[in-house]
C-alpha cells in the first residue's frame, strides 16, 4: 500500500518547500524506500511553459517533454524518483480536464462543482502516482496557505485520508520563525497563525518543519508544539544552510525526520545510509580551487531564471574540487560596455537559452570575445544559435547573418524555424520538446567529452541551424559534431581551432546531478580551470 506525504507551506513564500520536499525524498530513499515526487501548482496556466522566467524562474523540461516547475529540477537532482507529466499539475490543467469531461457529457447532466468534481480530479492526479512499486508519494503544494487559488488543493488533500485511510497519510507543514533583531527574539506567532489557518480548513499537520536563521531552542519548540497541537519531536528545525542546498537532507536526518516519518507512517525501512551525501557536503565545504564563469543572459537578475545551469556548474566544480564563482552578466550590458571591461578575469563564458531579441547582440559580442581570446565557451540553445550567428558574420563572411526569430528579412538566415514548427500557431507545449537522440561525430570534442557515440538530451526550441548554411560554415572552420540520427538537425557545433568552444541546441543542464555531474559541464569547467592556471603562470607585465 502506497503512503502519502503532503507538504504545504505557510507564513511566507520562497521558504524552500521544493528543496524540503526533495530532501524528504532523499532521506526516505536513503532508508531503502521507493518514492515518487509531485508538485501541484495553484495558478491557472496549464503549465509553466508559457510563463516568463521573471514569474517563477526557469521552466524545467522532462524527458517526456513536459514543461514543468523548477522544483522538479530539485526532485531530479536529489532523488531517483521517475518524473513525467503526472509529476506536475496546475489548477489550469485540472480545470481543463474537468471542462473537457463536462463537454464530453461525462458528468451525466450533473452540476459541475469545485467539490466534488475539481477535488476528485486533484485526488485522482495524486493517486495516479501510487502503485505496487511505490512506497511513498510526496506531494508538494505550491503557494502559501491562505491563498484563494490553493483552496481546492487543500480541500482535496483534506479529503484524501478519508479515501485511503488516515494512517496512510502524513501532513508536513513548512513555516518560518523569524528573528526580530530589535527584540532579540525568535517569533513563533506567524507559525501559530499559519497552522491555525490549516486547521480551519480541516488539516492538522503531523510534522512542522521550521525554517529559522538561528537555532530554535527547546522553549520555542515546546511552545510551537503546544500551540500548534503537534508532538514536540515533530517540530523539526531547518536552519539556514551556510554553504549549499545539498546540506538540507543531512540536517533533516540529524533532526530525526526520516525516523519520525517511518514511525508515523508505519513504513518498513532499512537503516539510513547518508554516507555519500555527507561526503558530498564535506567536498562542498572544502574546495581546493576556484574558477570564475561568466553567465551572460537575459534574465540575470532573477535568482532562479537559470537555476539548473547554476546547479550544473556547481556539480562540475565539485568534480574538479573547485568552487565555481558565477559572474552573472546582463547581455544588454555587453551592448553598452566593452567585453574587455565586463569579461576581464573570467575563466570561461556560458551563454544560456532564451527567447526574444533583447540582449541578442550583446550575446553575439560576448561570443566573439570568447572565440577571439581563446576563452572556453559553452553555448546552450540560444547560446548555440548566437554562436552560429557570430561565426557566420565574423568568420564565414556572411554580414548581417541572423536568426529569423529576430530578423525575418536577414540576407543570411543561418538560424530558421524548424520545418514542423511552420504550421504551429498555438503557444504552450508546442515547441520541439523533451528527450531526443543525438549522434556524435568521431573524434569531436563532444564525443571525447561524453565518451559515448550517441546521447539523449532534452530540448525546448522552435528554431534550428539552417541546413542551407552547413557548407559555408563548415568551410570556414565550424564543425557540426552532433546531429539527429537522420543527420538532418544540427544539435552541436564546435570550433576545433579553439581550446574549448562547444555549443548545443539542447539543455544538458537538466540532466546534471551532484553525484553525476554532466560531462559537458565537467569538460567546460575543466577547460576554464586549465586556462586560469595557464594565465596565472604567465609572467605579468610590470
Ligand atoms: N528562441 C530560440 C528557439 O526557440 C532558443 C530557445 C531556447 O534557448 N530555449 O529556438
Amino acid at each position: 500500500m502506497t503512503k502519502f506525504i503532503f507538504v504545504t507551506g505557510g507564513v511566507v513564500s520562497s521558504l524552500g518547500k521544493g528543496l524540503t520536499s526533495a530532501s524528504i525524498g532523499t532521506i526516505l530513499e536513503r532508508r531503502g524506500l521507493r518514492i515518487r515526487l509531485q508538485k501541484l501548482d495553484p495558478y491557472l496556466n496549464v503549465d509553466p511553459g508559457t510563463m516568463s522566467p521573471y514569474q517563477h524562474g526557469e521552466v524545467y523540461v522532462l524527458d517526456d517533454g513536459a514543461e514543468t516547475d523548477l522544483d522538479l529540477g530539485h526532485y531530479e537532482r536529489f532523488t531517483h524518483s521517475p518524473l513525467s507529466r503526472d509529476s506536475n499539475y496546475t489548477s489550469g490543467r485540472i480545470y481543463q480536464r474537468v471542462i473537457e469531461k463536462e463537454r464530453q457529457g461525462k458528468y451525466l447532466g450533473g452540476t459541475v462543482q469545485v467539490v466534488p468534481h475539481v477535488t476528485d480530479e486533484i485526488k485522482a492526479s495524486i493517486r495516479r502516482l501510487a502503485g505496487p512499486d511505490v512506497d511513498v508519494v510526496i506531494t508538494e503544494l505550491g503557494g502559501t496557505v491562505g491563498d484563494i487559488e490553493g483552496l481546492p488543493f487543500l480541500e482535496a488533500i483534506r479529503q484524501l485520508p478519508l479515501d485511503v485511510g488516515k494512517s496512510n497519510c502524513l501532513f508536513v507543514h513548512l513555516t518560518l520563525v523569524p528573528y526580530l533583531r530589535a527584540a532579540r527574539e525568535l517569533k513563533t506567532k506567524p507559525t501559530q497563525h499559519s497552522v491555525q489557518q490549516l486547521r480551519e480548513i480541516g488539516i492538522q499537520p503531523d510534522v512542522l518543519i521550521v525554517r529559522c536563521e538561528r537555532p530554535l531552542g527547546r522553549d520555542n519548540e515546546e511552545k510551537i508544539a503546544l500551540f500548534c497541537n503537534v508532538e514536540h519531536k515533530a517540530v523539526i528545525e531547518e536552519i539556514d544552510k551556510e554553504f549549499s542546498i545539498y546540506e538540507v537532507p543531512v540536517g533533516l536526518v540529524e533532526h530525526g525526520l526520516d525516523q519520525l516519518i517511518v514511525e508515523k507512517l508505519g513504513l518498513k525501512a532499512g537503516p539510513s545510509d547518508m554516507d555519500d551525501w555527507e561526503e558530498l557536503v564535506r567536498r562542498i565545504r572544502n574546495p581546493e580551487h576556484e574558477v570564475t564563469i561568466a553567465v551572460v543572459g537575459k534574465y540575470i537578475e532573477h535568482r532562479d531564471a537559470y537555476k539548473s545551469i547554476y546547479e550544473a556548474l556547481d556539480h562540475a566544480g565539485l568534480a574538479h574540487s573547485a568552487r565555481v564563482i558565477v559572474k552573472r552578466l546582463e547581455a544588454e550590458e555587453l551592448e553598452r560596455q566593452s567585453p574587455e571591461t565586463l569579461l576581464s578575469g573570467v575563466d570561461g563564458i556560458l551563454v544560456p537559452g532564451g527567447f526574444g531579441i533583447r540582449g541578442v547582440e550583446g550575446k553575439v559580442r560576448t561570443i566573439q570575445f570568447a572565440r577571439e581570446n581563446q576563452i572556453p565557451y559553452f553555448g546552450i540553445c540560444l547560446g548555440m544559435q548566437a554562436a552560429v550567428i557570430e561565426f557566420a558574420r565574423n568568420v564565414a563572411g556572411l554580414p548581417g547573418a541572423h536568426s529569423t526569430e529576430f530578423a525575418a528579412d536577414t540576407p543570411y538566415p543561418v538560424i530558421c524555424l524548424l520545418e514542423d514548427q511552420k504550421t504551429v500557431t498555438t503557444k504552450g507545449g508546442t515547441m520541439r520538446l523533451g528527450a531526443q537522440p543525438c549522434v556524435l561525430a568521431d573524434h569531436s570534442l563532444a564525443a571525447q567529452t561524453y565518451g559515448l557515440p550517441e546521447v539523449s538530451e532534452r530540448h525546448r526550441h522552435r528554431y534550428e541551424f539552417n541546413p542551407e548554411f552547413r557548407n559555408p560554415l563548415v568551410s570556414a572552420g565550424m564543425s557540426l559534431s552532433g546531429t539527429s540520427p537522420d543527420g538532418k538537425l544540427v544539435e552541436i557545433v564546435e570550433i576545433p581551432d579553439h581550446p574549448w568552444f562547444l555549443a548545443v541546441q539542447f539543455h544538458p543542464e537538466f540532466k546534471s546531478k551532484p553525484m553525476q555531474p554532466h560531462p559537458l559541464f565537467v569538460g567546460f569547467v575543466g577547460a576554464a580551470m586549465a586556462r586560469r592556471k595557464n594565465e596565472r603562470s604567465q609572467p605579468q607585465p610590470v
